[in-house]
């Protein structure tokens, strides 16, 4: 069987790996970046780390002892991800410079066809039996549409395109956004521009992060003492799983969170007039919580602006806010997010009866467990809809949904089927139940790119790791239909 893997990145590397595991040898992994790696490819920013500590934020078979420090930097992650590839022998898979384009599928043939296009513009075509799409909810920036901005006669840039070839010393620097990119790198850059101006929409919760490199002793004790990276990672495992349980309970253990993180917030934010501004309007983990020791102070530096007047537009010369102001600026940074309810869909994807998945999500993005859509045979998302965590690692979703859909080619394999289809009413019952889990949360109780148009949470699991775990074991063979094709 022929899968073709969409993205290169953590999700698409635990897919190949699974299905090497388990004899899927045919594997092609189409990555659009020049390596593999991501989001740890594109997002560069100064700071740029995890905030998920990286015993946890790895996967569970390829522990790494020396970590440097809890939450590691971009550039130890993207080295830890190649190395994993290799190690397990799925970078010899992958082709980088192909952008996919579409994803067809053949029902006559039961396979799916692919077009993508190399840097020089070139069409490419693959077949597979399988489909995997494994490109993130977090890769198309997105840029606001100011009236103006192309007018602006400065510079600017999205924070997961950094310009590093733009010296940003001693430049008048805006930065539209204070979401998890911009709490990393306004820290780094406040102290080598001449002015920082900081726009923020919406103040967020803060929660500390000490984040030195690891002391020698501990990284010998992670290195040396048997079971003790196991015992680690389950004690990171139970903190975000309460970071959860806050989430879920925004009345009473949410409430107690947003108090530690208020007396955090109010000891780091000495200046009475920023502290006002930054100070959230929402319950506690209704948005992302951000984990920062450094953003807050940074904001008070002597050169640093915060701005909550709405930008209204560009000017020539920078933006211009709602009170009338004109923020004169030679760079604008964009720390504004991603177009995170799109998913894959700037692809054209079609799968039974020409039935396009934009035409099947015309009502917002739904999946089975986040994995797979009725109507697209042998198709399987990774990161799909309602499998983001806001308290968890990532990449224990990814290891979940890699082993979920290797049971399934499994399953095609020894039936000697020529694919697989959820069945609608399964998918319906799991995405009733996805969105009834969300009642009562605090992820309904303020706006966020976790919701979409019709105010629905299309991005997040709404419950434990753990649930997800339990739910994606093991595959009912009843929430599938075994298509016969040609080959039956
Ligand atoms: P983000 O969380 O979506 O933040 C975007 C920021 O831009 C928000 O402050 C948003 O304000 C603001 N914004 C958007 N459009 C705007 C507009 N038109 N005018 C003014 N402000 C605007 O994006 P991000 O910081 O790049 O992070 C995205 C996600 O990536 C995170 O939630 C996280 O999942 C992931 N991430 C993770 C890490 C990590 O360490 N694990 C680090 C970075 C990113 P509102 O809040 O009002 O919308």
């Amino acid at each position: 069987m022929k899968v073709i893997i969409v993205g290169a990145g953590f999700g698409g590397i635990a897919a190949a790996i699974e299905l090497r595991r388990h004899g899927f040898d045919e594997l092609t992994l189409l990555e659009a970046a020049p390596e593999p790696g991501g989001t740890w490819h594109y997002n560069r920013y100064p700071g740029a780390a995890c905030d998920v500590p990286s015993h946890f934020y790895s996967y569970s078979y390829a522990q790494r002892p020396d970590w440097s420090r809890l939450c590691s930097p971009q550039p130890e992650i993207l080295e830890y991800l190649r190395g994993v590839a290799a190690e397990f022998g799925v970078d010899r898979s992958v082709v980088t410079g192909m952008e996919v384009t579409s994803c067809h599928w053949d029902e006559d043939a039961c396979r799916w066809t692919v077009h993508a296009r190399d840097a020089a513009g070139e069409r490419h075509t693959w077949h597979g039996e399988a489909l995997v799409l494994a490109t993130g909810q977090l890769n198309q920036p997105a840029v606001p549409a100011l009236p103006g901005r192309a007018a602006f006669e400065g510079h600017s840039f999205h924070s997961a395109r950094w310009d590093h070839g733009y010296d940003l010393r001693d430049k008048r620097v805006a930065v539209v956004g204070t979401g998890a990119s911009a709490v990393q790198f306004v820290p780094e850059i406040a102290s080598r521009v001449s002015r920082l101006t900081v726009f923020q929409r919406t103040g967020n919760w803060f929660l500390p992060l000490s984040n030195g490199p690891y002391p020698r002793t501990v990284r010998a004790l992670l290195r040396r003492v048997p079971g003790l990276r196991a015992v680690w990672r389950a004690v990171l495992f139970s903190a975000m799983e309460l970071l959860t349980a806050a989430i879920r309970h925004p009345g009473t253990l949410g409430r107690f969170a947003g108090a530690l993180a208020g007396a955090f917030m109010r000891r780091q934010l000495r200046d009475p007039e920023v502290r006002r501004k930054a100070w959230p309007t929402y319950p506690f983990g209704c948005k992302r919580v951000l984990f920062s020791s450094t953003f807050l102070p940074a904001l008070q530096g002597e050169n640093v602006e915060l701005v909550t007047a709405p930008i209204t537009g560009m000017s020539p010369r920078g933006p211009v806010t709602a009170d009338g102001r004109t923020h004169e600026v030679d760079c604008v940074i964009y720390a504004t997010g991603f177009r995170t309810n799109d998913f894959m869909l700037p692809m054209e994807i079609t799968g039974t009866g020409g039935r396009s998945l934009r035409e099947a999500w015309a009502r917002g993005p739904r999946a089975h467990l986040g994995i797979t859509v009725p109507g697209f045979p042998s198709m399987f998302l990774m990161y799909g809809p309602n499998t983001n965590t806001s308290g968890g690692s990532i990449i224990f979703f990814l290891q979940a949904q890699a082993r979920y859909l290797c049971q399934a080619l499994r399953r095609v394999r020894t039936h000697r089927a020529a694919a697989i289809e959820v069945r609608a009413e399964a998918e319906a019952a799991d995405v009733l139940a996805v969105r009834r889990r969300f009642d009562g949360t605090a992820w309904l109780r303020c706006d966020s790119w976790y919701r979409d148009a019709a105010g629905r949470n299309v991005a997040n699991w709404p419950g434990y790791m753990r649930e997800y775990a339990a739910r994606t074991r093991t595959l009912d063979p009843a929430d599938f239909r075994l298509l016969r094709g040609n080959r039956g």
